[in-house]
Order: C-alpha cells, then sequence, then structure tokens
C-alpha cells in the first residue's frame, strides 16, 4: 500500500508551488488534478507517470467526487504513490478534508502539503494585504456558493455584516448581488470598500475597487467572472497605493517564443516575469548528428589550428559534448585562441573554463570579422564548430581576408512539428500581441508552421497587436522576404535587448 498526497499546487503563478510540492509530483506515481490547478506543473512529472484529469468548472464535474475518491483509493490500493493536486490550499474550500477521511476509511495512509491559497494570494497580488493594524484584526474566509443540496444555510449574515473582519468569499461572483445586499442589510456600512480580484497572480488578472452599494454592478459592467476573489473591507482601500502585479509591462501580453525548447527557457522566464502570457512555440529543434566521426577528427588535430570561433551556445554544448566523449576537457584549447560570438555564447565557454580571447561588440558576423582581423588572424588557421547549416558570411569573410577556415558542423537545427493550434486561437481571441524571433530559421520556420495571410489579416485588424520583434537586421531581412516588416528590432542583438525593446513600448 502506498501514500496518497493531497497537494495544494497554489493559486496559478507557477512559482507560488511549495519545494515539498514539487518534489512530490516530480516522484509520484499517479498525479490526480484539478481544473484550477495550473498545467504547467504536470512537466515536474514523471515521463512515465500516470496523469488523470479530474477538474470541475462550475457546475460541469468531470468526475464526481464520490468517483474521484474511489479512484484515489483503487490506485493507491494497486501500490502507487499518488500526488493529489488541488488548486490554492486542499483544505481551504477544495474537499481535502473529505477526500482525506475518505482515505482513512479506507485504510490508505496520506500526508497533507498545504498551498497558497486565492484568498490570500489573489489580494496580495492585487496589493490588498487582508489583515492590516489599521484596518481590521480577523479575516473571514467564506464560500459565495454553498452546497446546494444543503437544507440550511451555514450562514450567519449579520454576524459577518457586524463583524469587523475583512470579510474574503471564494466562489461568489454569480452570488455578488446576494451577498453585498445581505451585507448591507446586516448593518455593514453601503460604503465600505469591495474588491474583486480574477484570476489572482497569473497573467490574466485583473482587479477593481468599488463599494458594497456598487460593487455588483461594476462587477457586471466589467464582465467579472469565475475565478474571482471578493475582499470585504478598508484593507481594500490599500490596492490602488499597493498594487504591484498589475504594473507588470506586459501583463496579460500574448507574447510567442519560436526558438528551439532547448533554448528558450530564459527568455521564457524572463518574459513571464515581466507578466506576460508567453506561448512556447519552439519552430525549430536542435538535433545531434548522425555521426561525429569527423568532429572526433578535428578535436583530436585541434592543436594544428591557432583560433577556435564558436557561434553559438549549441556550438559549445555540442563540441563539449564530443569532448567529452573521448575523454577531453578544456585543456585541448591550451595553446589556441578562442572567439564567442555573443555574451551567451560566451559565458557557455566561461562555465567550462574557457575565457574567450575575444567577443565582438556587435554580434553579425560581418562586424566579427573586423573584430578578428585587428586580432592577427590573416594567414591564421581558423576552426568554426557550428550548425550543419548556417550563413556562409562569417567562413567567406575571414577566407577573403587569407584566414584557412574549416567549417564543423557539431549539430542540425531541423523544422520542429510544432502545433500551431494555439497561436491560431490566441489570434482568434485577440491575445497575439507579439512575436519574437532569435533566427532567421525561426522566422521561416515560422511560416512553415503558420498560415502568413491569418498573421497578415490578424495584423490589419489590430494595429497594435501582433507585433513582430526581431533579434537583428539579418533575421528582419528574412522576415522581409516573408512580407513583413519588423516592428521591434533591438540595437544590440542580444536577448536581453530584445526583451529591452518589447518593454520598451
Ligand atoms: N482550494 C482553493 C479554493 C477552491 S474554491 C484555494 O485554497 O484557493 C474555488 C474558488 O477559489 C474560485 O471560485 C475562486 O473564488 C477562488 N480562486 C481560486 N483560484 C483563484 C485565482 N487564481 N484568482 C481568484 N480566485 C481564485
Amino acid at each position: 500500500m502506498s501514500t496518497v498526497y493531497l497537494i495544494g499546487a497554489g493559486p496559478g503563478d507557477p512559482g507560488l508551488l511549495t519545494v515539498r510540492a514539487k518534489q512530490l509530483i516530480e516522484t509520484c506515481d499517479v498525479v490526480v488534478y484539478d481544473y484550477l490547478a495550473n498545467k504547467e506543473f504536470l512537466e515536474y512529472a514523471r515521463p512515465d507517470a500516470e496523469i488523470i484529469y479530474v477538474g470541475k468548472k462550475g457546475g460541469d464535474h468531470t468526475l464526481p467526487q464520490d468517483k474521484i475518491n474511489e479512484l484515489i483509493v483503487e490506485k493507491a490500493r494497486s501500490g502507487r504513490s499518488v500526488a493529489r493536486l488541488k488548486g490554492g490550499d486542499p483544505f481551504v474550500f477544495g474537499r481535502g478534508g473529505e477526500e482525506a477521511e475518505e482515505l482513512v476509511e479506507a485504510g490508505v495512509d496520506f500526508e497533507v502539503v498545504p498551498g497558497i491559497t486565492a484568498g490570500v494570494a489573489a489580494p496580495a497580488y492585487a496589493g490588498i494585504p487582508v489583515t492590516h493594524r489599521d484596518h481590521t484584526t480577523s479575516v473571514c474566509f467564506i464560500t459565495g456558493h454553498e452546497d446546494p443540496t444543503k437544507e440550511q444555510s451555514g450562514h450567519n449574515w449579520d454576524v459577518y455584516a457586524q463583524s469587523t473582519s475583512t470579510l474574503v468569499f471564494y466562489m461568489g461572483v454569480k452570488n455578488l448581488p446576494m451577498i453585498a445586499e445581505k451585507l448591507i442589510k446586516g448593518g455593514r456600512d453601503p460604503k465600505t470598500p469591495v474588491s474583486l480580484v480574477r484570476w489572482g497572480t497569473r497573467a490574466e488578472q485583473q482587479s477593481f475597487v468599488s463599494t458594497l452599494d456598487s460593487v455588483a454592478a461594476e462587477a457586471e459592467r466589467r464582465r467579472f467572472a469565475a475565478p474571482s476573489i471578493i475582499v470585504v473591507g478598508g484593507v481594500c482601500s490599500l490596492h490602488d497605493k499597493l498594487a504591484w502585479f498589475e504594473k507588470r509591462s506586459l501583463l496579460g501580453k500574448g507574447v510567442v517564443v519560436t526558438r528551439a525548447r532547448e533554448q528558450a527557457s530564459g527568455l521564457v522566464r524572463t518574459l513571464a516575469d515581466h507578466g506576460a502570457h508567453v506561448y512556447e512555440f519552439p519552430t525549430i529543434r536542435i538535433q545531434p548528428l548522425d555521426s561525429y566521426e569527423v568532429v572526433e577528427n578535428a578535436i583530436l588535430r585541434l592543436p594544428m589550428q591557432d583560433w577556435v570561433i564558436f557561434t553559438s551556445v549549441n556550438g559549445v554544448r555540442h563540441f563539449w559534448n564530443q569532448l567529452r566523449e573521448i575523454g577531453l576537457d578544456a585543456r585541448v584549447f591550451g595553446g589556441l585562441q578562442v572567439a564567442a560570438i555573443g555574451p551567451a555564447t560566451a559565458d557557455a565557454l566561461r562555465e567550462r573554463g574557457i575565457n574567450p580571447d575575444f567577443v565582438p561588440e556587435k554580434y553579425v558576423a560581418e562586424h566579427v570579422v573586423s573584430g578578428l582581423l585587428e586580432r592577427g588572424i590573416a594567414g591564421k588557421k581558423v576552426l568554426i564548430p557550428r550548425a550543419k547549416v548556417a550563413r556562409e558570411v562569417l567562413p567567406e569573410e575571414l577566407v577573403k581576408a587569407g584566414a584557412e577556415v574549416q567549417v564543423l558542423p557539431v549539430y542540425e537545427t531541423m523544422l520542429s512539428q510544432a502545433d500551431d493550434a494555439e497561436i491560431l486561437q490566441a489570434m482568434d481571441q485577440d491575445k497575439l500581441d507579439y512575436v519574437t524571433f532569435t533566427s532567421s530559421s525561426t522566422v521561416d520556420n515560422f511560416f512553415t508552421l503558420v498560415d502568413a495571410d491569418r498573421l497578415r489579416e490578424y495584423k490589419a485588424a489590430h494595429p497594435d497587436k501582433a507585433k513582430l520583434a526581431c533579434i537583428g537586421p539579418i533575421t528582419a531581412q528574412t522576415l522581409q522576404k516573408h512580407g513583413f516588416d519588423a516592428d521591434l528590432q533591438p540595437e544590440d542583438y542580444t536577448i536581453p535587448a530584445l526583451v529591452n525593446a518589447l518593454l520598451g513600448e
């Protein structure tokens, strides 16, 4: 018999998962999850884990609660560990208590991993502390949607109304007119500040402050729906002063990242940190070569070269894989000069113990050549480990300058079979704000996968949306071949500069 873990997955921001929760998702045999738990967490699961969706959205239950309980018990009895993920905290309006009781009755061991509950986190992300010495000494969590089968209400509206507590309602948007009315009737000041926070802590977060007597109309006007938290009390007056999350420059903006998945994580994280809703759409796939015989020979003959020029992080990575494979290390670069085209490539070298002798100030081949010439590369033997298919400008210019160049493919880039469904849906819902291109092949492949006419149509309908951001002039030229101008292009041809260009909008 194994253990069932009742795990709180937090309110939505993937950073708000506990360390313990992450460890368990990574190790359990079965992951059972709900509608509100962020799906990104499923990526932590073992590739062979069984993943089961039992979510519910409003009244639309995928699996009734008793069936969920049965399922969990059955999995545990078969000897498999179960991570039962729930939105927020499992014991705060999450029916975690009921599931735990069932487990006890079935004789199944369980543990609870508390999570960050939406009733605290959503207000916090909207600049509302649920307690504050100037406003309240207590806070009360209330369901805004009682079990409809219950005969007698468990609410005592007069007590809520007359208490000085901050009132936090879950599942209450539909009943907001009733909630406001009962509180006013019970004696709460109609001018009490009330705030609604929808999709708290996520890129889609929206919030506003109103007063008890007009909040229902305001919520209707703004078309607020579930999932929202309703906060009633003086603390809501701090919203405008303390709101920090909604100030993020890219909050709620849909940004497409077209880089290969292997390379995209840094860019994805930075954009998400600025509030963007990131669509990962890897247009290229980085792939090892079928045979590394040529690379191996080149490594063994390395002492005969004068310079090695790395043009990408992938080049460094795949070159090193081979170096390790044959039992060598950074010492093979002993007498050589090493250049890195771009700061990320330079960092990849430094991580491997090589401090590059030359990193150009601008990161296109033409500028690199002039820098290398100044360092006396003419007449020297140069090795360039890189992708199988790449621009020929750098080797050609170096040859013209009198260098003896050997181009050494160490990996291949292939068209990735990314599914364009999410991108098309984002356009249908007017949610596509930026597309980022970090190389010419991401542009070419993007238009192999996504219909250019659909994008053109979308751009025409939304002049301030679907802005195309290119890392540099070469990428922008490729974009022009497909009939589009780059809307954004940073001064510096780097990923951080590209992000800054988006932020500066
Ligand atoms: N166990 C969960 C609550 C489940 S009840 C927790 O501790 O947070 C579901 C209700 O939670 C929703 O109707 C909504 O009121 C609230 N909720 C959950 N996630 C939310 C979010 N990201 N933003 C606003 N409200 C949220």
